[in-house]
This record gives C-alpha cells, sequence and structure tokens, in this order.
C-alpha cells in the first residue's frame, strides 16, 4: 500500500486536487478551515495508493490545530510521498512550508497548482530552477480546477514514491548549521527525519521539546548550544529559523519566478471591491444581498416547489393508503404510515427544494469568492466586540448545518475565542430551522416579508450580544487573534461547482429524513397517540402530553405554557426539522403537515398570538441545538463540563429573549 499525502497553504487547491485524484467530492471553498481534519481515498486507478488531503498550514509548528493534524500525519503515519501543493500565484509564501516539509526526509513533488492563472498574469515561473533550488525536487504544473497537468502529476509521484527520493534540505548560516549538526550529535539525530526534529529542538518548540526524554547532561548542552548561537546573532532561535528560511527564498526567487512590470491597471476585482469591500457600503450590500437571495429562494421560486412536493406527497399518501385498506391492513398500522411516517418525512422532505435553491445561491456566492469579503467585511465588525473575522466563517457555514460549523472553528488559535464561537455558532439560523421560521413568520406576520430574512440578523445580534457579554468575564476576555484572509479573484464559478457544494450541504436533510425523522416521526405518532397503558388516545390523553405538560410550566413566563409547545421544542432537540412535524402531528393537521400545510397554518393562528409566536420562534432558534450539533459541541470542547455551559448558555439566552419580547409585544400590542 503506498500513501501520499497532500501538503500546503490554506486555499491552495488541496481539496480540488484530492477530489481530481480520488474522485471524491470533497467540499471546495475559498476559505482556510473547510479541510479540518484530513480525509482519505483511493487514487483512482490504483486501488494500492492511498490519498490524503491534509488540512491547510502556513507552517509545520504547533500554533493551529490544523498543523498538529498535518504534522502528526507526515511525521508519525510517514507518508510514501508527500505532494506539496502550491499556489502558483502566491509562490514566494507558498514556499516557506516547502522548506519545512523538505527537513521530513520524505519522497516529495512540488505540484505548482494555478498554473491556469498564471499564463494569464503573464508570469513566467522556470520550473527547473525551482526543483534546483529546492533539493531538487521534481516540479510539476498543473491546474486543480482546469484538470490539468493531473496524469503527469500521478506519473511523476508514483515514480518518486517508489525510488524514495527525498529532496536535500536547505541550508541555514554556517553557524545555525554548525548548531543543528551539533544537536543532532547529542541527541543522536542522524538520520531519517533527524535534522527536521534537531531544528525543532533548536527552535525550541514547545511540543518536540516536552515529548523528548532528555538526560539532564543532554539538556545543558542544548541550552548552551542555543544560547550560544542566540548570543553571536543576537536573536531568539525561533526568529533565526523563519528569517533564515525567507532569506533563502528572497535570494533564489528573482532566478525563478518573472514577473512582467505590472501596470498600474485597476483589475476587475479590484474595481469590484472597492464597492463591495467600501467601509459604508459593505454590510447594506451583504444585507441587501442576503435579503434578495432568502426572498427568491423561500418566499417566490421556493413556495411553487412546496406546493409540487405537497401535492406529490398526497398522492403518494392517497395511493398508500387505499393499497393498505385493499390489503386489510390494521387502522392503527394505517394511521401510523399515512400520519406519522410519510406525514412526518413529507414536512421534511417538502423543504429540501427551497433549501437547495438557497444553498445554490449560497454555494455561487461562495464559488465566485464573495463570501471570502463577508469574512474580511466582518473582520472589521467583529473585531470590536472582541472577535475576529475567523469566527464569522463558521458562523457562515453555519447557515447550512451547525455541525461542520462547530468543526470549522478549529482554524481559530485562540482556545478562548475558539470556545466563544462554538457557544455562539448555532445561534445562526441552519437550514433545519428554516420550515420553524416560515410557518410561524408566514402564520402570524404574514405581511411582512423582511421579517424572515431578519432572522439572520438576530443570530448575527445574538451572536455580538453573546460576545460582548461573555468576553467580559474571565474565561474569554483577551485581545482577538489577527486575521489573515486571501480575498480570491473574482470569477463565475463553474456549475458543477456550485452543484456539488449545494449538494454537500442539503444531502444532509434528505438523509437525516430517511433515518432520524423517519424514526421520529413514528416515536412521536406513538407517544401522541397511545398513553401509558398503551391504549390509543386524542393527544391531548397521550404520553407526550404527560410528559410535556410536566415541564411546560417553565415556559408560561414567554407565553408558552401549552404542552404542545414543549413537545415541539423537545422534538426540535432531535432535530430542528422535526419541530414543524410533530405540531402538524399533535394539532391534527389535515394536509401534508409542512409549514405551508393551510391546516396547520390555522391550528398556528389559533393556538398561538403574535406575541407567543413570535416567543416561541425565537426560542427554539436560539436554544440548544439538535443533538448531533451538541455531539460536534462535546467532541470540539473536549469537555462535558464546557459543553454543559454551552447548552445551558444557549438555553438561558433564548429564555431571556423569549421572555424580553413576549413581554414587550404583549405590552405594545
Ligand atoms: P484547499 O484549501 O487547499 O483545499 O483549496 P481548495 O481545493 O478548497 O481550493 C481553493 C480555491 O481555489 C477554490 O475556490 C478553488 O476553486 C480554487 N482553485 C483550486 N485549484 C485551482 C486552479 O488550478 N486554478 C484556479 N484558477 N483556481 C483553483
Ligand atoms: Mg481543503
Amino acid at each position: 500500500m503506498i500513501s501520499i499525502a497532500l501538503a500546503g497553504n490554506p486555499n491552495s487547491g488541496k481539496t480540488s486536487l484530492f477530489n481530481e485524484l480520488t474522485g471524491a467530492r470533497q467540499h471546495v471553498g475559498n476559505w482556510p478551515g473547510v479541510t479540518v481534519e484530513k480525509k482519505e481515498g483511493p487514487l483512482k486507478g490504483h486501488d494500492d495508493v492511498t490519498i490524503v488531503d491534509l488540512p491547510g498550514i502556513y507552517s509545520m509548528s504547533p500554533y493551529t490545530l490544523e498543523e498538529v493534524v498535518s504534522r502528526d500525519y507526515i511525521m508519525n503515519e510517514r507518508p510514501d510521498a508527500i505532494i506539496n501543493i502550491i499556489d502558483a500565484t502566491n509562490l514566494e509564501r507558498n514556499l516557506y512550508l516547502t522548506t519545512q516539509v523538505m527537513e521530513t526526509n520524505t519522497p516529495m513533488v512540488i505540484a505548482l497548482n494555478m498554473m491556469d492563472l498564471i499564463e494569464k498574469r503573464g508570469i513566467k515561473i522556470d520550473t527547473k530552477k525551482l526543483s534546483e533550488k529546492f533539493g531538487g525536487c521534481p516540479v510539476v504544473e498543473i491546474s486543480a480546477l482546469e484538470r490539468k497537468g493531473i496524469d503527469n502529476l500521478i506519473t511523476v509521484v508514483l515514480k518518486n514514491a517508489k525510488e524514495k527520493k527525498a529532496p536535500k534540505p536547505v541550508n541555514f548560516d554556517a553557524d545555525v548549521e554548525k548548531a543543528i549538526s551539533d544537536i543532532q550529535d547529542i541527541f543522536n539525530l542522524k538520520d531519517d527525519a533527524g535534522r527536521y526534529y534537531a531544528i525543532k529542538l533548536f527552535e525550541r518548540d514547545s511540543v518536540i521539546t516536552e515529548n523528548y526524554k532528555m538526560a539532564s547532561d543532554q539538556k545543558e548542552k542544548l541550552h548552551a548550544i542555543l544560547a550560544d548561537v542566540e548570543e553571536k546573532l543576537d536573536n531568539d532561535t525561533e526568529t533565526i529559523i523563519t528569517n533564515g528560511r525567507y532569506d533563502y527564498i528572497a535570494e533564489v526567487m528573482p532566478s525563478i519566478q518573472k514577473k512582467k512590470v505590472a501596470k498600474n491597471e485597476q483589475t476587475m476585482t479590484d474595481k469590484i471591491d472597492s464597492i463591495v469591500t467600501n467601509r459604508w457600503l459593505s454590510l447594506p450590500i451583504f444585507a441587501a444581498i442576503i435579503f434578495v437571495i432568502y426572498y427568491v429562494s423561500i418566499t417566490t421560486i421556493g413556495s411553487y416547489t412546496i406546493d409540487w412536493v405537497g401535492a406529490f406527497f398526497e398522492w403518494i399518501s392517497g395511493g398508500v393508503e387505499t393499497f393498505l385498506t385493499n390489503i386489510g391492513a390494521a387502522d392503527f398500522l394505517i394511521d401510523l404510515v399515512i400520519n406519522g411516517i410519510i406525514a412526518g418525512v413529507g414536512a421534511v422532505l417538502g423543504f429540501v427544494p427551497q433549501l437547495m435553491i438557497l444553498f445554490f445561491f449560497l454555494s455561487f456566492l461562495e464559488g465566485c469568492g464573495y463570501m471570502s469579503r463577508v469574512a474580511f467585511i466582518m473582520d472589521r465588525a467583529f473585531r470590536r466586540f472582541g472577535l475576529s473575522g475567523k469566527s464569522f466563517i463558521p458562523f457562515i457555514i453555519g447557515t447550512g448545518c451547525g455541525v461542520p460549523a462547530i468543526m470549522a472553528t478549529r482554524t481559530i488559535e485562540n482556545e478562548k475565542d475558539r470556545r466563544l464561537t462554538i457557544m455562539t455558532t448555532t445561534f445562526m439560523p441552519c437550514g433545519a430551522k428554516l420550515p420553524i421560521i416560515a410557518l410561524f413568520v408566514g402564520a402570524l406576520f404574514p405581511d411582512q416579508p423582511w421579517l424572515a430574512p431578519s432572522c439572520y440578523l438576530i443570530g448575527i445580534v445574538a451572536i455580538i450580544v453573546s460576545c460582548i457579554l461573555l468576553k467580559r468575564t474571565k474565561g474569554f476576555s483577551g485581545e482577538p487573534a489577527p486575521f489573515i484572509i486571501e480575498l480570491p479573484e473574482y470569477r463565475l464559478p463553474k456549475l458543477r461547482n456550485v452543484l456539488s457544494m449545494m449538494w454537500e450541504k442539503g444531502k444532509g436533510f434528505i438523509i437525516k429524513a430517511g433515518t432520524i425523522i423517519f424514526v421520529c416521526s413514528a416515536v412521536i405518532w406513538f407517544v401522541s397517540g397511545y398513553n401509558w397503558t398503551l391504549q390509543a388516545v386524542d393527544p391531548e390523553d397521550s404520553i407526550l402530553a404527560a410528559v410535556a405538560g410536566v415541564i411546560s410550566p417553565i415556559f408560561a413566563p414567554i407565553g408558552l405554557g401549552s404542552w404542545q409547545a414543549t413537545a415541539g421544542t423537545i422534538s426540535g432537540l432531535v432535530a430542528k426539522e422535526n419541530l414543524v412535524s410533530v405540531l402538524a402531528v399533535i394539532y391534527h393537521a389535515t394536509g401534508d403537515g409542512s409549514e405551508t400545510d393551510p391546516s396547520l397554518i390555522s391550528n398556528i393562528q389559533q393556538y398561538f398570538t403574535p406575541a407567543s409566536g413570535m416567543a416561541y420562534m425565537l426560542f427554539n432558534l436560539l436554544c440548544a441545538p439538535c443533538f448531533a450539533a451538541i455531539g460536534a459541541i462535546r467532541r470540539e470542547m473536549a469537555s462535558a463540563k464546557w459543553t454543559l455551559a454551552a447548552v445551558g448558555y444557549q438555553c438561558g439566552f433564548a429564555y431571556v429573549v423569549a421572555f424580553i419580547v413576549y413581554q414587550v409585544m404583549n405590552a405594545i400590542m
């Protein structure tokens, strides 16, 4: 078995290349944090070769979790070869990582990606020189986007892996080289990746130094060497190495890359950016875009699809009912299938076309480069509240689903910021919460089309308020980390990419409908239709009513003292999409049970006032997320205590907001 790792800076095209090499459909995004865990897949046409997509990193120092994942993989699993993928339009900066990977004594090929852009920009790269200056490692020009040079790359890498030819690392100053070789002597680091470890010890890399069992005389000698060099070169050893790398790259660059003299002309991207990222216009433009997208996908085009899907399910439901009646199925079975399962699953699936249209637009914004600007614009705003734009990336991802959003927080170096982001990410309305919004806004505020898209704004405000509050506490205080994001050039994204991003975001709902929702619908049907002695009863006397009835007094101050509302909230913990279908079941909705079912809408109008409906909607948008997301919080926080704190905070916050809204709306209406 041959293993080949893809290593490179964020946004260099690793995932695009990975998809080309393996035929996989991993998410390609133009911001950091999209690949946070390594992904593996067999090389197309070579079952004995595994390709590993590592998270993007700028260096092999353990500042971020992604760096730890990538570095551990390279150093502990020792892949047979590394493809160091480089964004050729940012050659100089990308080569910094190259100098480090070269020290790991792993066979390596440089894949110069984005060659399509290089030609357009009139840049010339001398690949022979590049190879010569970087340890003789083979260089292959590719374009992952246009699928060029991939076959050649495969041939070269496989040859390289078989020959086990690692590049010869770059040399530092004589003084530094002397120190490194002394360290190699002292710690017996002569072979394999010895030089890598010696340099890490030289740099006082915290992780490597801690893990090294040193005898006390070794420790003393190391300290003496480092102190000596530091005095001589008047700098700390970490900086000495960093500078050494940059100096080397700067020295060889002119011979490798020739740029046409840049004309002082604004590119199209500059022109667009001068408007879109303008200090005053950027936020209104962002709000307008979100409004239009939401309006088009949910309110106009999307509402037709709901009718079609509704009609389709009615047809299925009718057919199945006739069939079951004809074969003489028991009444309870017909009821379970029709009102439990088909209604429950149908309510979720009915929403899928709308969601897909919404995700199509969001994916388009991502693919054309606008979403990176949003992160950049938001950084300016978020900095005032003590968060960086890095936190905004999870928030954007959270509009699709909270689980990947919580995982995307791994790019945030600062542990406090990361925790704060994890705790607040799910305030963003995820796709599953949209049916709740659509139902309550549609039923109680039909003349206010701005209200539904405003829920994104409410999410953002909830996050900002939480940051201001929590940043004042000991657990979260401190400056946000600096935020660096490359703004990719604007371009028309490829339809294939947009569609696959859309599918990536949306498939979760279809899978959920077939699994969790399917089972839940059956369970809810049962607990809402039977009592403790397993007799069929009206929902009012059911198990669900009894359980929810015990809890519901807690919600009386926010106008939601009914067991039905409580039951909806509980089912929302399993999956937020459930809430609508559960309300449909317990209110005996007679239509398809989706958020546009007229009978359900009239139920909502009957049982909720505008004030209590608003409070209920807000509570469910802001309270603890679904179990899948709570699980993700638990994983990422790696602490039960913090998970509890997060869920407790979210529920408390939601309660307070709902309370205020309920009381104020009651007072003024
Ligand atoms: P990763 O962060 O390294 O995994 O990079 P991705 O594969 O997610 O790609 C980052 C961005 O660069 C995406 O918007 C890609 O569409 C784009 N991209 C990747 N390869 C190429 C290429 O060869 N040419 C151009 N023009 N864009 C590319
Ligand atoms: Mg990636």
